[in-house]
């Protein structure tokens, strides 16, 4: 133990203590309570994806260091998951990337992109890792407020003039989320395409995390950033196997973009985890590779689940707004608790009725916009989610 009266946490890190992520958590384990926290499912993705991962395991392939771009099963499968569903093109050799999940992939694009003093334009609420990323590249964060629809509580939207007045000469970057955790808005293609136009006409890059690319509901549909004009050459896209295929300890994703600046994250991505999982690589490229059936049952199952919860919700009294996408319902606590107090509700939740969720200011600089929002996450059983709305109801 030092004797200075220096904080042994640096300066940059200062501001982030425990995620809210792990303290949720463990709030429900120690209450014995549901956890609507941490997006994860309570069920195992596809049995012959895990079946692959035990075949790799037992062949001893990945028992041993990858190659650090990633496994080339893995890279050639990711460039035919982007061919065939958006049809990017890209050569699994120069313009793919695997890395230790997503989160690791911003870290690295943000480390290899930023330099301290640059600005770094990212929506609120964010998730959480972007902030601390940009911490740890030295870079300032600029957030811009997504905002509760006025007309008729339609989720929460972009505004393209806040958007476009927060950028300014310092500015290198915008961190984009769709499907965006934690509010379930599905950014349209014409909002895209304004961001796009934005980027090419201020010659920014963007990093663009569609980790939730498979989960959209309804009409709403999953535009890559990276297919809009003027964006293949800027755009550096993450993407995980963890929601996709429901194995979210696993932790396989992966940066897709051009070879100049996937090296330039490898650059970083080398010194943070060299390489990773390697018997997961070779599951996660047959997974990639499932039929189309596979995705669309997953999309059906996940409907249903939002649909349920979001009805439940509703009816414990909640305001809810339906997400287009992602594992998780942002809801308004304000007709049930007049305070608006989403950290006090969630800090007490448990004890109340058994239930654990995430309150949203965490993921927000001006933490009084987010103040009432709090989120669900419906990843869970049918009968998991029926009871955490029985239990909600009774409360
Ligand atoms: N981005 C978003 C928006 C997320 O919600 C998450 C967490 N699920 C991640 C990145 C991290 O993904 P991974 O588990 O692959 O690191
Ligand atoms: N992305 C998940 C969520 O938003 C959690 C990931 C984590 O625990 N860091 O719930």
């Amino acid at each position: 133990m030092t004797s200075s009266a220096r904080p042994l946490l640096n300066r940059r890190l200062a501001e982030f203590g425990t995620t809210i992520f792990a303290e949720m958590s463990a709030l429900a384990l120690s209450t014995g309570s549901i956890n609507l926290g941490q997006g994860f499912p309570d069920t195992d993705g596809p049995e012959q994806v895990r079946e692959a991962a035990v075949r790799a395991l037992r062949d001893g392939r990945g028992n041993q260091y990858p190659p650090g771009p990633g496994v080339p099963e893995l890279r050639t499968a990711i460039a035919g998951h982007q061919r065939r569903r958006y049809g990017i093109e890209l050569d699994p050799d120069r313009e793919v990337l695997v890395t230790a999940g997503a989160t690791e992939a911003i870290a690295a694009s943000l480390l290899a992109l930023v330099e301290p003093g640059d600005e770094v334009v990212a929506f609120e609420p964010y998730y959480d890792s972007y902030a601390a990323s940009i911490a740890l590249a030295g870079g300032t964060r600029v957030p811009v407020t997504l905002r509760p629809h006025a007309e008729g509580g339609a989720g929460f939207r972009l505004d393209l003039d806040e958007l476009r007045a927060a950028i300014t000469p310092r500015t290198r970057l915008l961190l984009i989320n769709t499907p965006h955790n934690p509010t379930g808005t599905v950014l349209t293609r014409a909002e895209l395409t304004a961001i796009a136009e934005l980027a090419v006409e201020r010659d920014l890059l963007v990093v663009t995390d569609e980790v939730y690319e498979h989960l959209t509901f309804d009409d709403a549909e999953h535009v890559p950033l990276a297919t809009l004009p003027g964006m293949r050459e800027r755009t550096v896209s993450i993407g995980s196997a963890g929601k996709t295929f429901s194995f979210t300890g696993w932790k396989v994703g992966w940066v897709t973009s051009t070879p100049e600046l996937v090296t330039a994250v490898r650059s970083a991505k080398q010194f943070l985890t060299y390489v990773s999982s390697g018997p997961f690589q070779y599951a996660v490229a047959e997974a990639l590779a499932l039929p189309d059936s596979y995705f669309a049952g997953f999309r059906a199952d996940m409907t249903a689940k939002r649909d349920l919860l979001a009805a439940g919700l509703t009816d414990a009294g909640f305001e809810v707004f339906k997400p287009a996408g992602t594992y998780f319902i942002t809801t308004d606590i304000r007709p049930l608790d007049p305070s608006g107090d989403g950290f006090a509700f969630c800090r007490a939740l448990p004890e109340r009725c058994g239930v654990v969720a995430i309150p949203n200011a965490v993921f927000y600089d001006d933490r009084a916009a987010g103040a009432p929002f709090v989120r669900f996450a419906f990843c869970k059983r049918q009968d998991v989610l029926a009871e955490a709305a029985a239990r909600l109801k009774s409360m």
